[in-house]
C-alpha cells in the first residue's frame, strides 16, 4: 500500500532537489516534470499529498489541482512557487483546492513541517470519511465521541440500543450516558490498550463499548448488549488457538508466575491499516486480518501463542528462544510471506507491519505492561521505513545515552589531546595540481573509539562545545599551514568547515581575524565552508556575517550544494566564492543524463556569477573525466585521496601532479 507525495515542477533542478530532500526524510516520492505528466502519475500511483509549482507552461498549478482533485478529492495539495501572483494564490487557497502556499526558496525544516501537517490532514480527513461511511452504512449500533468524551454523532441503531430520544442524545457526555464505568478501565480503553469496556446505560442495561475506528481525537465505538460479546474475537471464533485479550493476559501472567523466563511479547499491527480500509472496504480489511491471523498462527504455534486483540492488532508470545537475534528471526520469518503483494478482492496490495517487542522480566513484570510497552515500541517515532521490529524504547534510550556519553566525553577531548585533523586535497582539474586542502576533524576516544564528525558535530552544536572545537580546528589549521610553508609546501588555501552556530557568535569575526593575525596568515588563505542548508536556514543573520567575512578577505564556500535549496538564483544573493557540489549529485552522474545536464547548467551559471565549482566525492575516473569536460574547476574525493594525516598529505603534495598521485596507494587517516 503506497502513500506517496507527488512533486510537480517544470524546473528539473528544483524537482530533483525536492525529491532528494524528501527521500532523505523517508517519504515515498513521485516526480512529474509538468502538469500533464503529473496527471498521468497521479492516476497511476496512490498519492496522499501533491506539491506543485504554480507557474507552469500549458497547464498552471491551479488548473492541475482542479483536474487532480476531480479524480481524488481527499488528496491534500500545496503550492510551492516563487512568482505566483498574489490574487491567483488567494483564489486557489480560498477555493479549497490547496491546503497551503509555500514560498520558494523554501526552508527545509519548515517545508518538512508543512508536509507532516499535510499528511496529518490527509489522514484525519480519510479517517473522518471512513467513520462517516460506517455511520451511514453499518447495521451495528455506533456512537462517535470526541476526545473530551462528548457524543458527536450516532446512528439509528445506537440510539435504539440506548433507548434515548435524539434530543437526549445531543451533545451528551460519556459520563452521563453510562454508569458503572471504572475510571482506570475507561482510561485504558480510550488509550486503546483494551478493545472494550463494560458500562451500564441510564436505564440499567449492561452494554459493552468496543472500538470500531478510533484515532487520538475521535472514537467511533460499537455498542453491544453484553451477552453477544462474550467472544470478542469474532474474527477467529472458529480458531480457538487464537487467544482473545482476556485469555492472552491470563496466559502471560501464568507463564510469568511459573517463571517461564525469558518470555518475549511481540506486538504486531498493519501499517496504514486505514488505507487498507479505504482501498478494500471493511470486507477486504477483514479478509486481510483473517489471512494474517491464519498465517501467523501457522508460523508460531510450535513456539508460542498467538492472540488477536482487535482491528489489525496481534500479539505473539514466545517462550522458546535462546537469543534476541533468533527471536527477531522467528518474527521476521513469520511475516516474510507478506513481502510479496497480497491479492485481496482482486487487488494486489503491499502489506507492511509495525512490530515491537518486550522481554520479561527486563522490560516489565506483568502482562499488561509487557503488551503496552511492546505496542509503544511498535509505534515509536524512531521506527525505520521497512518492516522492522523494535524492542521497547531500547534504541531510543540507547541513542540518548550515547549522545549524553559523547557530549560528556567531548568535554575532555581537547585537554586529553584526543583530537586530530585530517586533510583531503582539492585538485585543480586544469593543472592536475593540489589547489587546497579541506580540513576534517577527527576524534578518537579511548573507549568509544573513533567517532565520526557526522555524529559528534551535531552534538557539539547542541551542547555549545562547537565554539571551543571550532577555535581548536582553526588554530591547528593555521599552525599546519605555517608548518607546511616552512617545509616548502606553499598551499594556496586551506578550507575549514564552519557550523552556523559558530557564525551566530557575535565576536566570531573578531576572533577569526585575531587568529590569522597571530599566525601572520592572510585571510584569503582560509576558506570557510558552510553548508547550503545552514546558510539558507540562518539567512537573517548569516547573510550579513558572510558579507563581513568576505570583506575581511576570507574565501566563502557553500558546502553540500544540491542537498537543499539548490536553486542558483539564491546564489546571486549570497556573497560566495566557491560552490561545492554534493557527493549525492556526483554519485550517479555517469548514469544519468538528467544529472549531467543539471550539473552542466549549475557550472555554466556559477561561472557567469564568478563562482568556482568543486565536485565532492569523486570516486571514479569516469566522474573525473566528465567533470573535467564540463569545465568544473576543482575536484575532491577518494579517487585522488581519502582524508589523510599531515605527514601523508605532505608526501602526496610532493607527488604532484595528478597522474603520479593516481598511481600511488592511498591510505586513510
Ligand atoms: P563535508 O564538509 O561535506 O566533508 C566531506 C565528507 O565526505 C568527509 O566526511 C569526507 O571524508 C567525505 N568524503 C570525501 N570524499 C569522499 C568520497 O570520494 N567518497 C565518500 N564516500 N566520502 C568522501 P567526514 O570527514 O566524515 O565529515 C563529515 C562531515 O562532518 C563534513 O562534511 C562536515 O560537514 C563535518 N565536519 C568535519 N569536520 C568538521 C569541523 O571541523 N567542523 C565542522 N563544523 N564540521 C565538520
Ligand atoms: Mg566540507
Ligand atoms: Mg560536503
Amino acid at each position: 500500500m503506497k502513500s506517496g507525495i507527488l512533486l510537480v515542477d517544470d524546473e528539473l533542478n528544483i524537482l530533483r532537489a525536492l525529491e532528494r530532500m524528501l527521500r532523505r526524510a523517508g517519504y515515498e516520492v513521485f516526480c512529474a516534470n509538468g502538469a500533464k505528466e503529473g496527471l498521468v502519475v497521479f492516476e497511476q500511483q496512490d498519492i496522499n499529498v501533491i506539491i506543485t509549482d504554480f507557474r507552469m507552461p500549458e497547464i498552471n498549478g491551479a488548473e492541475f489541482l482542479k483536474l487532480a482533485k476531480r479524480q481524488s478529492p481527499h488528496t491534500v495539495a500545496m503550492i510551492l512557487s516563487a512568482y505566483a501572483d498574489f490574487n491567483s494564490v488567494v483564489e486557489v487557497l480560498n477555493s479549497g483546492l490547496a491546503f497551503k502556499f509555500l514560498q520558494k526558496p523554501w526552508l527545509e525544516t519548515q517545508l518538512l513541517e508543512d508536509i507532516e501537517a499535510a499528511l496529518e490532514k490527509y489522514d484525519n480527513e480519510r479517517q473522518q470519511y471512513l467513520r462517516t461511511q460506517l455511520l451511514i452504512g453499518s447495521q451495528d449500533a455506533l456512537l462517535e465521541f470526541d476526545r473530551r468524551g462528548q457524543l458527536i454523532r450516532f446512528n439509528a441503531a445506537g440510539q435504539k440500543l440506548l433507548g434515548l430520544s435524539a434530543m437526549e442524545m445531543q451533545q451528551a457526555a460519556l459520563s452521563t450516558l453510562f454508569h458503572n464505568i471504572q475510571v482506570e478501565q475507561l482510561v485504558a480503553f480510550l488509550q486503546k490498550q483494551s478493545l472494550s469496556v463494560s458500562v451500564t446505560t441510564q436505564k440499567g442495561i449492561p452494554l459493552e463499548l468496543i472500538h470500531q475506528l478510533s484515532d487520538d481525537d475521535h472514537y467511533l465505538l460499537r455498542v453491544e448488549a453484553v451477552q453477544s460479546v462474550s467472544h470478542v474475537t469474532e474474527q477467529f471464533a472458529d480458531m480457538p488457538e487464537v487467544l482473545d485479550q482476556l485469555h492472552l493476559l491470563q496466559e502471560i501472567d501464568l507463564l510469568l508466575a511459573v517463571d517461564a523466563r525469558p518470555l518475549a511479547v511481540i506486538y504486531l499491527d498493519i501499517r496504514n491499516f486505514s488505507d487498507v480500509h479505504h482501498s478494500l472496504g471493511f470486507q477486504g480489511a477483514d479478509q486481510l486480518v483473517a489471512m494474517l491471523g491464519t498465517h501467523l498462527l501457522h508460523q508460531v504455534k510450535d513456539r508460542g501463542k498467538l492472540a488477536y486483540l482487535f482491528a489489525d492488532q496481534f500479539v505473539i508470545v514466545i517462550q522458546k528462544w535462546r537469543h534476541e537475534a533468533q527471536l527477531q528471526d522467528i518474527v521476521h520469518n513469520a511475516v516474510q510471506e507478506f513481502d510479496k503483494p497480497q491479492v485481496i478482492l482482486g487487488k494486489a496490495l503491499h502489506v507492511r507491519f509495525n512490530v515491537g517487542y518486550t522481554i520479561a522480566p527486563d522490560d516489565g513484570a506483568d502482562a499488561k505492561t509487557l503488551i503496552h510497552q511492546a505496542r509503544q515500541a511498535a509505534r515509536s517515532p524512531h521506527r525505520p521505513e521497512s518492516n522492522f521490529m523494535l524492542r521497547y524504547d531500547r534504541r531510543y534510550i540507547e541513542s540518548r545515552k550515547l549522545q549524553y556519553e559523547i557530549s560528556n566525553a567531548l568535554y575532555e577531548a581537547v585537554s586529553q589531546d584526543e583530537l586530530q585533523l585530517a586533510y583531503q586535497c582539492k585538485v585543480d582539474l586544469q593543472s592536475h595540481k593540489i589547489a587546497s586542502a579541506e580540513v576534517l576533524l577527527r576524534w578518537t576516544h579511548p573507549e568509544l573509539g573513533s567517532v565520526s564528525p557526522a555524529i559528534f558535530i551535531p552534538i557539539a552544536e547542541r551542547d555549545g562545545q562547537i565554539h571551543e572545537l571550532g577555535v581548536w580546528v582553526i588554530r591547528h589549521t593555521l599552525m599546519q599551514l605555517v608548518k607546511w610553508r616552512d617545509a616548502g609546501l606553499d598551499l594556496p588555501q586551506m578550507a575549514v568547515n564552519i557550523s552556523p552556530i559558530q557564525l551566530q557568535q557575535r565576536d566570531f569575526i573578531q576572533n577569526l581575524l585575531a587568529l590569522v593575525r597571530e599566525f601572520s596568515v592572510h585571510p584569503s588563505h582560509l576558506q570557510l565552508e558552510l553548508t547550503e542548508t545552514a546558510v539558507m536556514e540562518h539567512l537573517d543573520f548569516g547573510l550579513s556575517q558572510l558579507q563581513l567575512l568576505r570583506e575581511a578577505g576570507f574565501s566563502i564556500a557553500i558546502d553540500d550544494f544540491g542537498t537543499g535549496y539548490s536553486s542558483l538564483s539564491y546564489l546571486t544573493k549570497l556573497p560566495v566564492d566557491v560552490v561545492k557540489l554534493d557527493r549525492s549529485i556526483i554519485n550517479d552522474i555517469e548514469h544519468s543524463l538528467a544529472t549531467q545536464s543539471m550539473v552542466r547548467n549549475i557550472i555554466r551559471m556559477s561561472h557567469e556569477l564568478g563562482i568556482s565549482l568543486v565536485a565532492e566525492g569523486i570516486e571514479t575516473k569516469e566522474q573525473h573525466d566528465l567533470l573535467t569536460q564540463m569545465n568544473c574547476n576543482y575536484a575532491q574525493g577518494y579517487l585522488y585521496s581519502k582524508p589523510v594525516d599531515a605527514g601523508r598529505f605532505l608526501q602526496l603534495a610532493l607527488q604532484q601532479p595528478l597522474a603520479a598521485m593516481l598511481s600511488g596507494d592511498q591510505t586513510n587517516a
